[in-house]
Order: C-alpha cells, then sequence, then structure tokens
C-alpha cells in the first residue's frame, strides 16, 4: 500500500528541484499537477479537482490543463503570483518502452516561469516593458540591475536604500531578486512586485565579473563602464537568476548600460501615482500621460516613449537633442509622415530576436526579423541624404543578413516549423528534391487509384489516407469479393460500410513519401537552425538597428502630436527659469474635447533667480487648481523627457527633482491613516528637494481638524521657501495663508477667478495674481446639487461666522452656539395655551428677516419679558 509508483517517484524528485513553484507536470497533451499544487491551481484557475491514484495510503489531488491553451492559464496563475515550473517530457514514449516496458519517459523542468522572465507574447503586453530587478547591498553601497529579458535591454544604476522604492516605481519592476533574508523585500512587496530572495553566494561581486565577461565574451567589463561591487552584485545575481529560470539558455542580453541617476529627473513612486503618468486613476493606461501622448506606431517605440515618461532626462545636451528630432519631424511634414508608414509595418525586432535566442523562436519570428530590417533599409534610403538630426546609420549594414532570410524564406512562413513550409522553394537543392519525391508520390498514388479502378472495374474504389493504416484502398462490402479474389489486394480492415485493402506498390510508395516528408521536414529544420544562428550572430547589429527604429518612431510620434495639438518647442537651460505661456492640461484638455468643452490655457511665472519662487494659490473648490498645479509638472516631464509642449511658448531651467503631493488621498488599503500618509509624504518632501527641484502641494493639511492643518500648511510653506529654496506652486483653501506673500519674497498669491452671478457661481478656470475674495463653498454645493434647505442653512451658518469673525474672533463661537439647532425641522406642534406677551412678540418675528445678530438680541428680548 505504501509502494510509490514510478510515476509519481519522478515526479516527487522533480517537484523537490522547485518547491516554491506549482509543477506543471507534462503528460501527453496535458500538464497536469498534483497535491498542494493541484490544490492551490484548482482554486486559483477555477478549474476541477479531481483524484488519481493514492500516495502512502492517501488520495491523490490533481488537476490539469490541456498544453494546447496553457498560456492562459500560465498568465492567470502568474497574475495571482504564482510561479510555474514547466516540466516536459524529454523522450518519445517509444523510446522509453525500449528501456523496459515499467520505464517512465524522462522528464526534467526545462524552464521556470516567473512574473520577471516572461517572453511570450500572449503572457506580454507589446507596448510595455517587463522589467525584471535585482537589488545588491556590499557594506552599505547598493545598487540596483535590471532587464527585460523579452527585449534584451539590460541596465545599472548606483541605488541607495532610500531610492529604491522611487527606483522600482519609476521602472514597474514586476520581480526584483533580493538577497536572502534582505529586508528590502518589504519595499519591494509594498510595491506590488514580487520579491524573489537568492543566496548570497548569487550576489558575490568577484563570481559575477567572471559570469559577466563570459557571457559578454570580453575580457574585462571596463569597456560598458567602471562598475563598484555593489553594481557587479546585482548584474551577477540578475543573470545567475535569469539562468536559473531559463535552465542554462540565456537569452541575449545587450551590454549593461550604466546609469547616474543625476542624468535623470528624480520621481518618487508618490509623485508618479499623483501625476499618473503611464498609469491612470484606474490602474490601466487610460487616463495617464502616456495614454494622451501616445501616438507610436511600433511596439519598441511605444515602450521607448514609456521609459521616456518615466525617466525624463535632467541633462540639457540629452533634452535638447531629442527635441531637435522632433522639431525635424515637425517642420518636415511630408518627410515625417512618410517615415511614419514605413514604421507602421515594422514588426517587434527585439522580442523575435529575444524568443530565438531563448529557443522559443518560431518561423514567424524569422520573418519579424527579415520585416524589420526590410523597413529600415527602408527607413534609410528615405532618411539618409536629409539632415534630420537622428543617427540613422544603424538601419543599415546587415543587408547580408536581410538577403539571406529573404531567399530563405517563404513570404509568410507557418507559426510552427513542425508544420513544415517555412524555407522557399529554390534555397535548397536537396529540400527541393526531397519536396519534389514527397509531392510526386502524391501524384503516382492518385494514377494508382485510376489503374486499380480500371483492374477491378469498380468505379468507386478510392485510395485514401489515415494516420492509423497510412493509404489503404476502399471499396463497398458489395464490391470487396471481386477484390479478394485477386491476390493482389490485400485485406487490411472491414467496418461497417466498408473494407479497406492495400497492395505491396501503394506499401512501397508510401514508404517513399513519408522518408521523402520525413527528409524535407529534417532539411527544413537544418535550414532554420542555420537560419536563426546567423540571425544571433548578428544580434549586436539588429539591436542596434531596434534602438534607432524606436528612437525615429518616437520623434516622429511626439511631432505628430504636436502638430496635431498644436504644441510648442520649449526653451530647455540650466537657470531656474519657469515660464509657460498658455498653458494646458494635455489629459484634462482631451477629456474635455470630447464633450465640447474648450480648455482655458493659463500662464506660469515662476522663475527664481536666487532664493525660492513659490505661488500660492487660492480658490474656490472646482475652480481649477489642482488642474494648473498639474499641468505645470507635466509640461516639466514632457519637456525633459524631449517632447513638445502644451503651451504657446514656455522656457524652463532644467527640473533635477519633482515632487507632487495632494492632501489626504484615500490609502486607506495599505492601512495608514490618510493624515499619516500625508505628513509622511511631505516630510519625504522637505528633506529632500533641493534649489533645483519643482514642488507640487495641492491642499496639504487638509486631513486634519483646522488649525492644526493651517498651522502644518504654513509652518511647510515656511521651509521650503527659506531651506529647500526651491520653485513651488501650492494650493490651499485657507485663506490665512494669503499673508505670507507680504511676509516672504519669494512667495506670490495667485487665484483662480470666478464670477458670482445671481448668487450661482461661474467658474472662469483663470489664474490671476492676487487671493481669492472667498471660497464659495456654499456654491459650489449648491452646483452640486445639496438641497435648498440645506444650503439656506449653511449661508446662514456663514454669515454667522463671518460676522463674528468681523467682529472679533471668540465671537464666531458664541454665534454658532446661538444659532437655532434645528432649522430645518417642523416646528413643534402649538400647545394650545392663553398667549402670552413673549408668544405675542414672536407671532410679530419673521424669522427670515432677521440676522443672526437681531435673533441674538431677540433673545435677550425675549428673557427679559418671561
Ligand atoms: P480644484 O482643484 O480647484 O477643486 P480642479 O482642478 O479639480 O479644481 O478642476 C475641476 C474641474 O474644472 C476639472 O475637472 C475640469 O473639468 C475643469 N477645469 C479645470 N481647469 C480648467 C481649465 N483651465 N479649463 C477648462 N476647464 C477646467
Amino acid at each position: 500500500m505504501t509502494s510509490v509508483t514510478p510515476m509519481m517517484a519522478q515526479y516527487l524528485e522533480i517537484k523537490a528541484e522547485a518547491p516554491d513553484a506549482l509543477l506543471f507536470y507534462r503528460m501527453g497533451d496535458f500538464y497536469e499537477l498534483f497535491f498542494d499544487d493541484a490544490v492551490a491551481a484548482a482554486a486559483a484557475l477555477d478549474i476541477a479537482l479531481t483524484k488519481r491514484g493514492k500516495h502512502l495510503g492517501e488520495d491523490i489531488a490533481m488537476c490539469g490543463v490541456p498544453v494546447h491553451s496553457a498560456e492562459n492559464y500560465l498568465m492567470t496563475l502568474i497574475r495571482k503570483g504564482f510561479r510555474v515550473a514547466v516540466c516536459e517530457q524529454l523522450e518519445r514514449p517509444e523510446e522509453a518502452k525500449k528501456r523496459g516496458s515499467k520505464s517512465v519517459v524522462k522528464r526534467g523542468i526545462v524552464r521556470l516561469v516567473t512574473p520577471g522572465t516572461l517572453t511570450e507574447d500572449t503572457l506580454l503586453e507589446a507596448r510595455a516593458n517587463n522589467w525584471l530587478a535585482a537589488f545588491a547591498e556590499v557594506r552599505g553601497q547598493g545598487a540596483l540591475a535590471w532587464a527585460d529579458i523579452s527585449t534584451g535591454a539590460f541596465h545599472v544604476a548606483p541605488c541607495p536604500r532610500v531610492r529604491l522604492g522611487p527606483d522600482l516605481a519609476r521602472l514597474g519592476a514586476r520581480e526584483v531578486v533580493l538577497a536572502e533574508g534582505s529586508d528590502a523585500a518589504a519595499v519591494v512587496e509594498e510595491l506590488g512586485a514580487a520579491a524573489t530572495p537568492l543566496g548570497a553566494s548569487a550576489f558575490d561581486s568577484g563570481s559575477a565579473e567572471t559570469r559577466l565577461t563570459r557571457l559578454f565574451e570580453v575580457d574585462t567589463l571596463a569597456g560598458f563602464g567602471a562598475f563598484d561591487r555593489a553594481e557587479l552584485g546585482a548584474m551577477g545575481a540578475l543573470v545567475e537568476y535569469v539562468e536559473l529560470t531559463q535552465r542554462g539558455r540565456l537569452p541575449l542580453l545587450r551590454p549593461p548600460r550604466r546609469e547616474a541617476a543625476s542624468e535623470l529627473m528624480a520621481i518618487d513612486a508618490a509623485t508618479r501615482r499623483n501625476l499618473e503618468l503611464v498609469r491612470g486613476a484606474a490602474g490601466g493606461r487610460d487616463g495617464s500621460l502616456l495614454w494622451a501622448i501616445d501616438r507610436t506606431v511600433t511596439a519598441g517605440g511605444a515602450r521607448l516613449l514609456e521609459r521616456r515618461v518615466s525617466a525624463p532626462s535632467a541633462v540639457v545636451e540629452v533634452i535638447r537633442g531629442r527635441l531637435d528630432a522632433v522639431a525635424w519631424c515637425v517642420e518636415r511634414d511630408g518627410e515625417a509622415g512618410r517615415a511614419r508608414d514605413l514604421l507602421r509595418r515594422v514588426p517587434d525586432l527585439d522580442r523575435a530576436l529575444s524568443r530565438l535566442s531563448l529557443d522559443r523562436g518560431g518561423p514567424r519570428d524569422l520573418a519579424a526579423i527579415r520585416g524589420a530590417l526590410e523597413g529600415a533599409e527602408a527607413l534609410h534610403a528615405a532618411l539618409h541624404d536629409t539632415d534630420l538630426p537622428l543617427d540613422i546609420a544603424d538601419l543599415v549594414g546587415l543587408e547580408p543578413l536581410h538577403d539571406l532570410l529573404d531567399r530563405a524564406l517563404v513570404a509568410e512562413p507557418p507559426m510552427l516549423l513542425r508544420d513544415g513550409g517555412v524555407v522557399a522553394a529554390g534555397f535548397d537543392a536537396e529540400l527541393d528534391e526531397a519536396r519534389r519525391l514527397r509531392d510526386e508520390g502524391r501524384g503516382v498514388i492518385a494514377a494508382l487509384q485510376g489503374q486499380y479502378v480500371e483492374a477491378t472495374g469498380i468505379g468507386s474504389l478510392k485510395v485514401k489516407h489515415n494516420n492509423v493504416l497510412g493509404y489503404f484502398i476502399e471499396t463497398t462490402a458489395v464490391h470487396a469479393a471481386k477484390m479478394r479474389a485477386d491476390d493482389r489486394f490485400i485485406h487490411r480492415q472491414t467496418t461497417a460500410n466498408q473494407v479497406r485493402f492495400t497492395t505491396v506498390e501503394l506499401s512501397e510508395l508510401e514508404t517513399k513519401i513519408l522518408n521523402a516528408g520525413g527528409l524535407a521536414q529534417e532539411i527544413e529544420a537544418r535550414i532554420f537552425a542555420s537560419l536563426r544562428a546567423a540571425v544571433l550572430e548578428q544580434a549586436d547589429g539588429l539591436f542596434a538597428a531596434a534602438r534607432a527604429l524606436a528612437e525615429l518612431d518616437v520623434a516622429a510620434a511626439l511631432a505628430d502630436l504636436a502638430r496635431g495639438e498644436g504644441w510648442c518647442r520649449p526653451v530647455i537651460d540650466s537657470s531656474r527659469a519657469f515660464e509657460v505661456t498658455a498653458g494646458r492640461h494635455p489629459v484634462v484638455e482631451r477629456a474635455l474635447k470630447r464633450d465640447g468643452t474648450p480648455f482655458v490655457a493659463n500662464d506660469t511665472a515662476l522663475s527664481a533667480s536666487d532664493g525660492a519662487a513659490i505661488r500660492l494659490l487660492t480658490g474656490p473648490n472646482m475652480a481649477g487648481k489642482s488642474t494648473w498645479l498639474r499641468q505645470n509638472a507635466l509640461i516639466a516631464v514632457l519637456a525633459q523627457m524631449g517632447s513638445f509642449v502644451p503651451a504657446d511658448a514656455a522656457h524652463l531651467g532644467v527640473v533635477s527633482q519633482l515632487f507632487s503631493r495632494v492632501g489626504a488621498s484615500d490609502d486607506l488599503a495599505r492601512g495608514r491613516s490618510t493624515f499619516m500618509v500625508e505628513m509622511v509624504e511631505t516630510a519625504a518632501i522637505l528633506n529632500q528637494a533641493d534649489d533645483r527641484a519643482l514642488v507640487i502641494l495641492d491642499e496639504i493639511g487638509r486631513g486634519t481638524a483646522t488649525y492644526d492643518g493651517l498651522s502644518i500648511a504654513w509652518a511647510t510653506l515656511e521651509h521650503l521657501h527659506d531651506v529647500n529654496r526651491c520653485r513651488a506652486l501650492f494650493a490651499t483653501h485657507y485663506h490665512e495663508m494669503t499673508a505670507l506673500a507680504s511676509k516672504l519674497d519669494g512667495v506670490e498669491n495667485a487665484t483662480v477667478a470666478v464670477r458670482e452671478w445671481e448668487g450661482d457661481v461661474i467658474f472662469l478656470h483663470e489664474v490671476r495674481a492676487g487671493a481669492a475674495d472667498r471660497s464659495y463653498g456654499v456654491q459650489v454645493a449648491k452646483l452640486a446639487g445639496l438641497p435648498e434647505a440645506v444650503v439656506a442653512r449653511a449661508r446662514e451658518v456663514l454669515t454667522a461666522l463671518e460676522e463674528g469673525e468681523r467682529e472679533g474672533g471668540g465671537k464666531a463661537k458664541a454665534m454658532i452656539d446661538d444659532l437655532p439647532l434645528f432649522r430645518a425641522a417642523p416646528p413643534p406642534a402649538p400647545v394650545p395655551v392663553k398667549a402670552s406677551a413673549v408668544e405675542a412678540r414672536l407671532s410679530e418675528v419673521l424669522p427670515d428677516t432677521l440676522s443672526p445678530r437681531e435673533a441674538l438680541d431677540l433673545v435677550y428680548e425675549l428673557k427679559q419679558m418671561a
């Protein structure tokens, strides 16, 4: 009873190699899961859980997914945070049988599927990178390496612990490799990425160097940059993990690019979320800045654009270089348009290349490379003698490879190599010969049928083919006797209505056809392998071409956007200017346009010479404060990623760090009080912002009691002004703060104009100098559809408060206390008693006409009469 079947023994042995992953154990046309794996997978995939035999006396839980649709199930499991080890049959069942009737087919894990190591098109978003990162720390020095194995991109940068969260947020890394026991795991998980621990030896900088020099086939890494121990450790661990998951089959990785943090605009996770750079409020692309500006026509271009939005540059020359390219495309409308037409037909070169390198590629990937080369050459021909300020030399130089693929492949190859018909006729004489024999054989069979019909006189006789019998002659039972009489025909099978025969001639022919077909398949496989090798040999050139294509796509796409939306080229320098004429919010404008509402453009003049430059913005809710604040932050992002900006003119001194915070946004999901989050985030700004930073604060302090909030907002503004000395836009509903403008040199008041008309408020959405006169909260509430009675009551309370304030602080409270409590409630039923003097006096009163002051006096008067 306790004996373990040979298959179960094999399963357990393989499962032990991947204890943290669900094991997809291949059995024929299914991947089967057993034990706890089966229970977890059945629940996650919502599929049936069954039983298969017993292990140590207990039922074995089992579920399975068909191989042909496994990718969908894989995707679901990965999304739900599982990792999956794929275990394949490494030999055919016949081979196992040869070893003995009880032998189990050899199996082994061929790959570990994890969130950061996906390569299948169906599992990936075509227009986004899928980053795997590794974080290493050596004696207090941190470093982050990241790679997208579906495209080969590979980067590394120094990364102190405090930058880990922001950097991972910038990348949107799906999975992060960390040293076992590292407490950085908490940072990773907070961002929703998978944290994968690896033994400390994986991070050893010495073995990393060996591993990397071997990988890139160089003697020293010096040619790629000077890496410190932490950087080496991070890169080494990343490569080790990729090898581990790909079971030794390494994807093509480009040589690592070292990124210095100072070259990029620093944007932390809260700012990214708040500005909705690449993800909208709902979590998807919709409503994000990227969504509003993406007009790229290739997947590689879309991924580059996403990287640029996520990591705008902080280097004036880099930004100007990108802007030059966009400007050229704006001016040379016709040429740029033609280039876009060519780009539209360019397939995803990076991902085809990566799949081929992992030996997961098929004929279509070769065709994609051919198509990309064709496009690249056409683009080069169209652009090389123009003065386009982009380096397009990498688009050419691979003509021999292109020519080879062109000659070797049919126009539209099938999905799978084993389907055959991948290699074009005329490419290989041996293959042509094998195919001729195979096809001729089929022709000869057709001729044979004619001969047999003639010989037997059975007109309905047919030569047919199926997988069990191969070729056979078929006739109906009625005619069968005639054939049985002829000993040329050998009986094979009798079915309900048919009788089947073969002949020596026919089986010989069949063998010939099969051999020729098998030979053709073999030759095609050989040619495919050699083409794949030829492609991989040119990997560097292909990566360079892919990069050039993506850059061209991004420049042309941004130009198309700039022309279509009337955007302007920003002037970028190293000053501390921030001047925008007629700026707009790209996403809000787009949303309003759909409803046919015009967007009101606004200027921003925030230049600082030495100290701080702060605009303190007051104005009613719904006036457009947040919109204006964010539009300026987005203009900075757009300008520094190398895009034109939604404005008539803009002059920006490079922004080193961008911060954006909104008071008391709901963050309950993460278990912190909203006010606490707000304060933690504000602290981060005050501790980090330097004089090149741009800080956007929207209603900071609103998450607590009025006086607390006001005091915090007040002190925050002073700190920004005196210590951080940065450029800042500060929106508040605390009117008291407008007094700061006269106290602090660098602070000026601004307000969003509204007009009052017959008790209603009309939003003009115009930002002007000066402070808001009042907050119009009651009018806004009325617009929102608050019941009339509540609005009227609110007006009363407001008037009481305002009067109280005019007459000196303390009184305001007394006034409120004196207001009748239940004004909206129906009056109590009159008690039928004789009218007293008090009642007589009361009956004269029209409460609606009384000011609170008069009402109060009346109360005193009545009190005396009683
Ligand atoms: P606030 O922060 O002052 O409460 P918002 O910035 O959220 O106001 O703006 C409220 C709404 O007003 C926006 O959703 C938008 O529809 C509209 N709006 C804001 N700014 C403009 C503008 N400049 N032009 C046109 N409509 C605007």
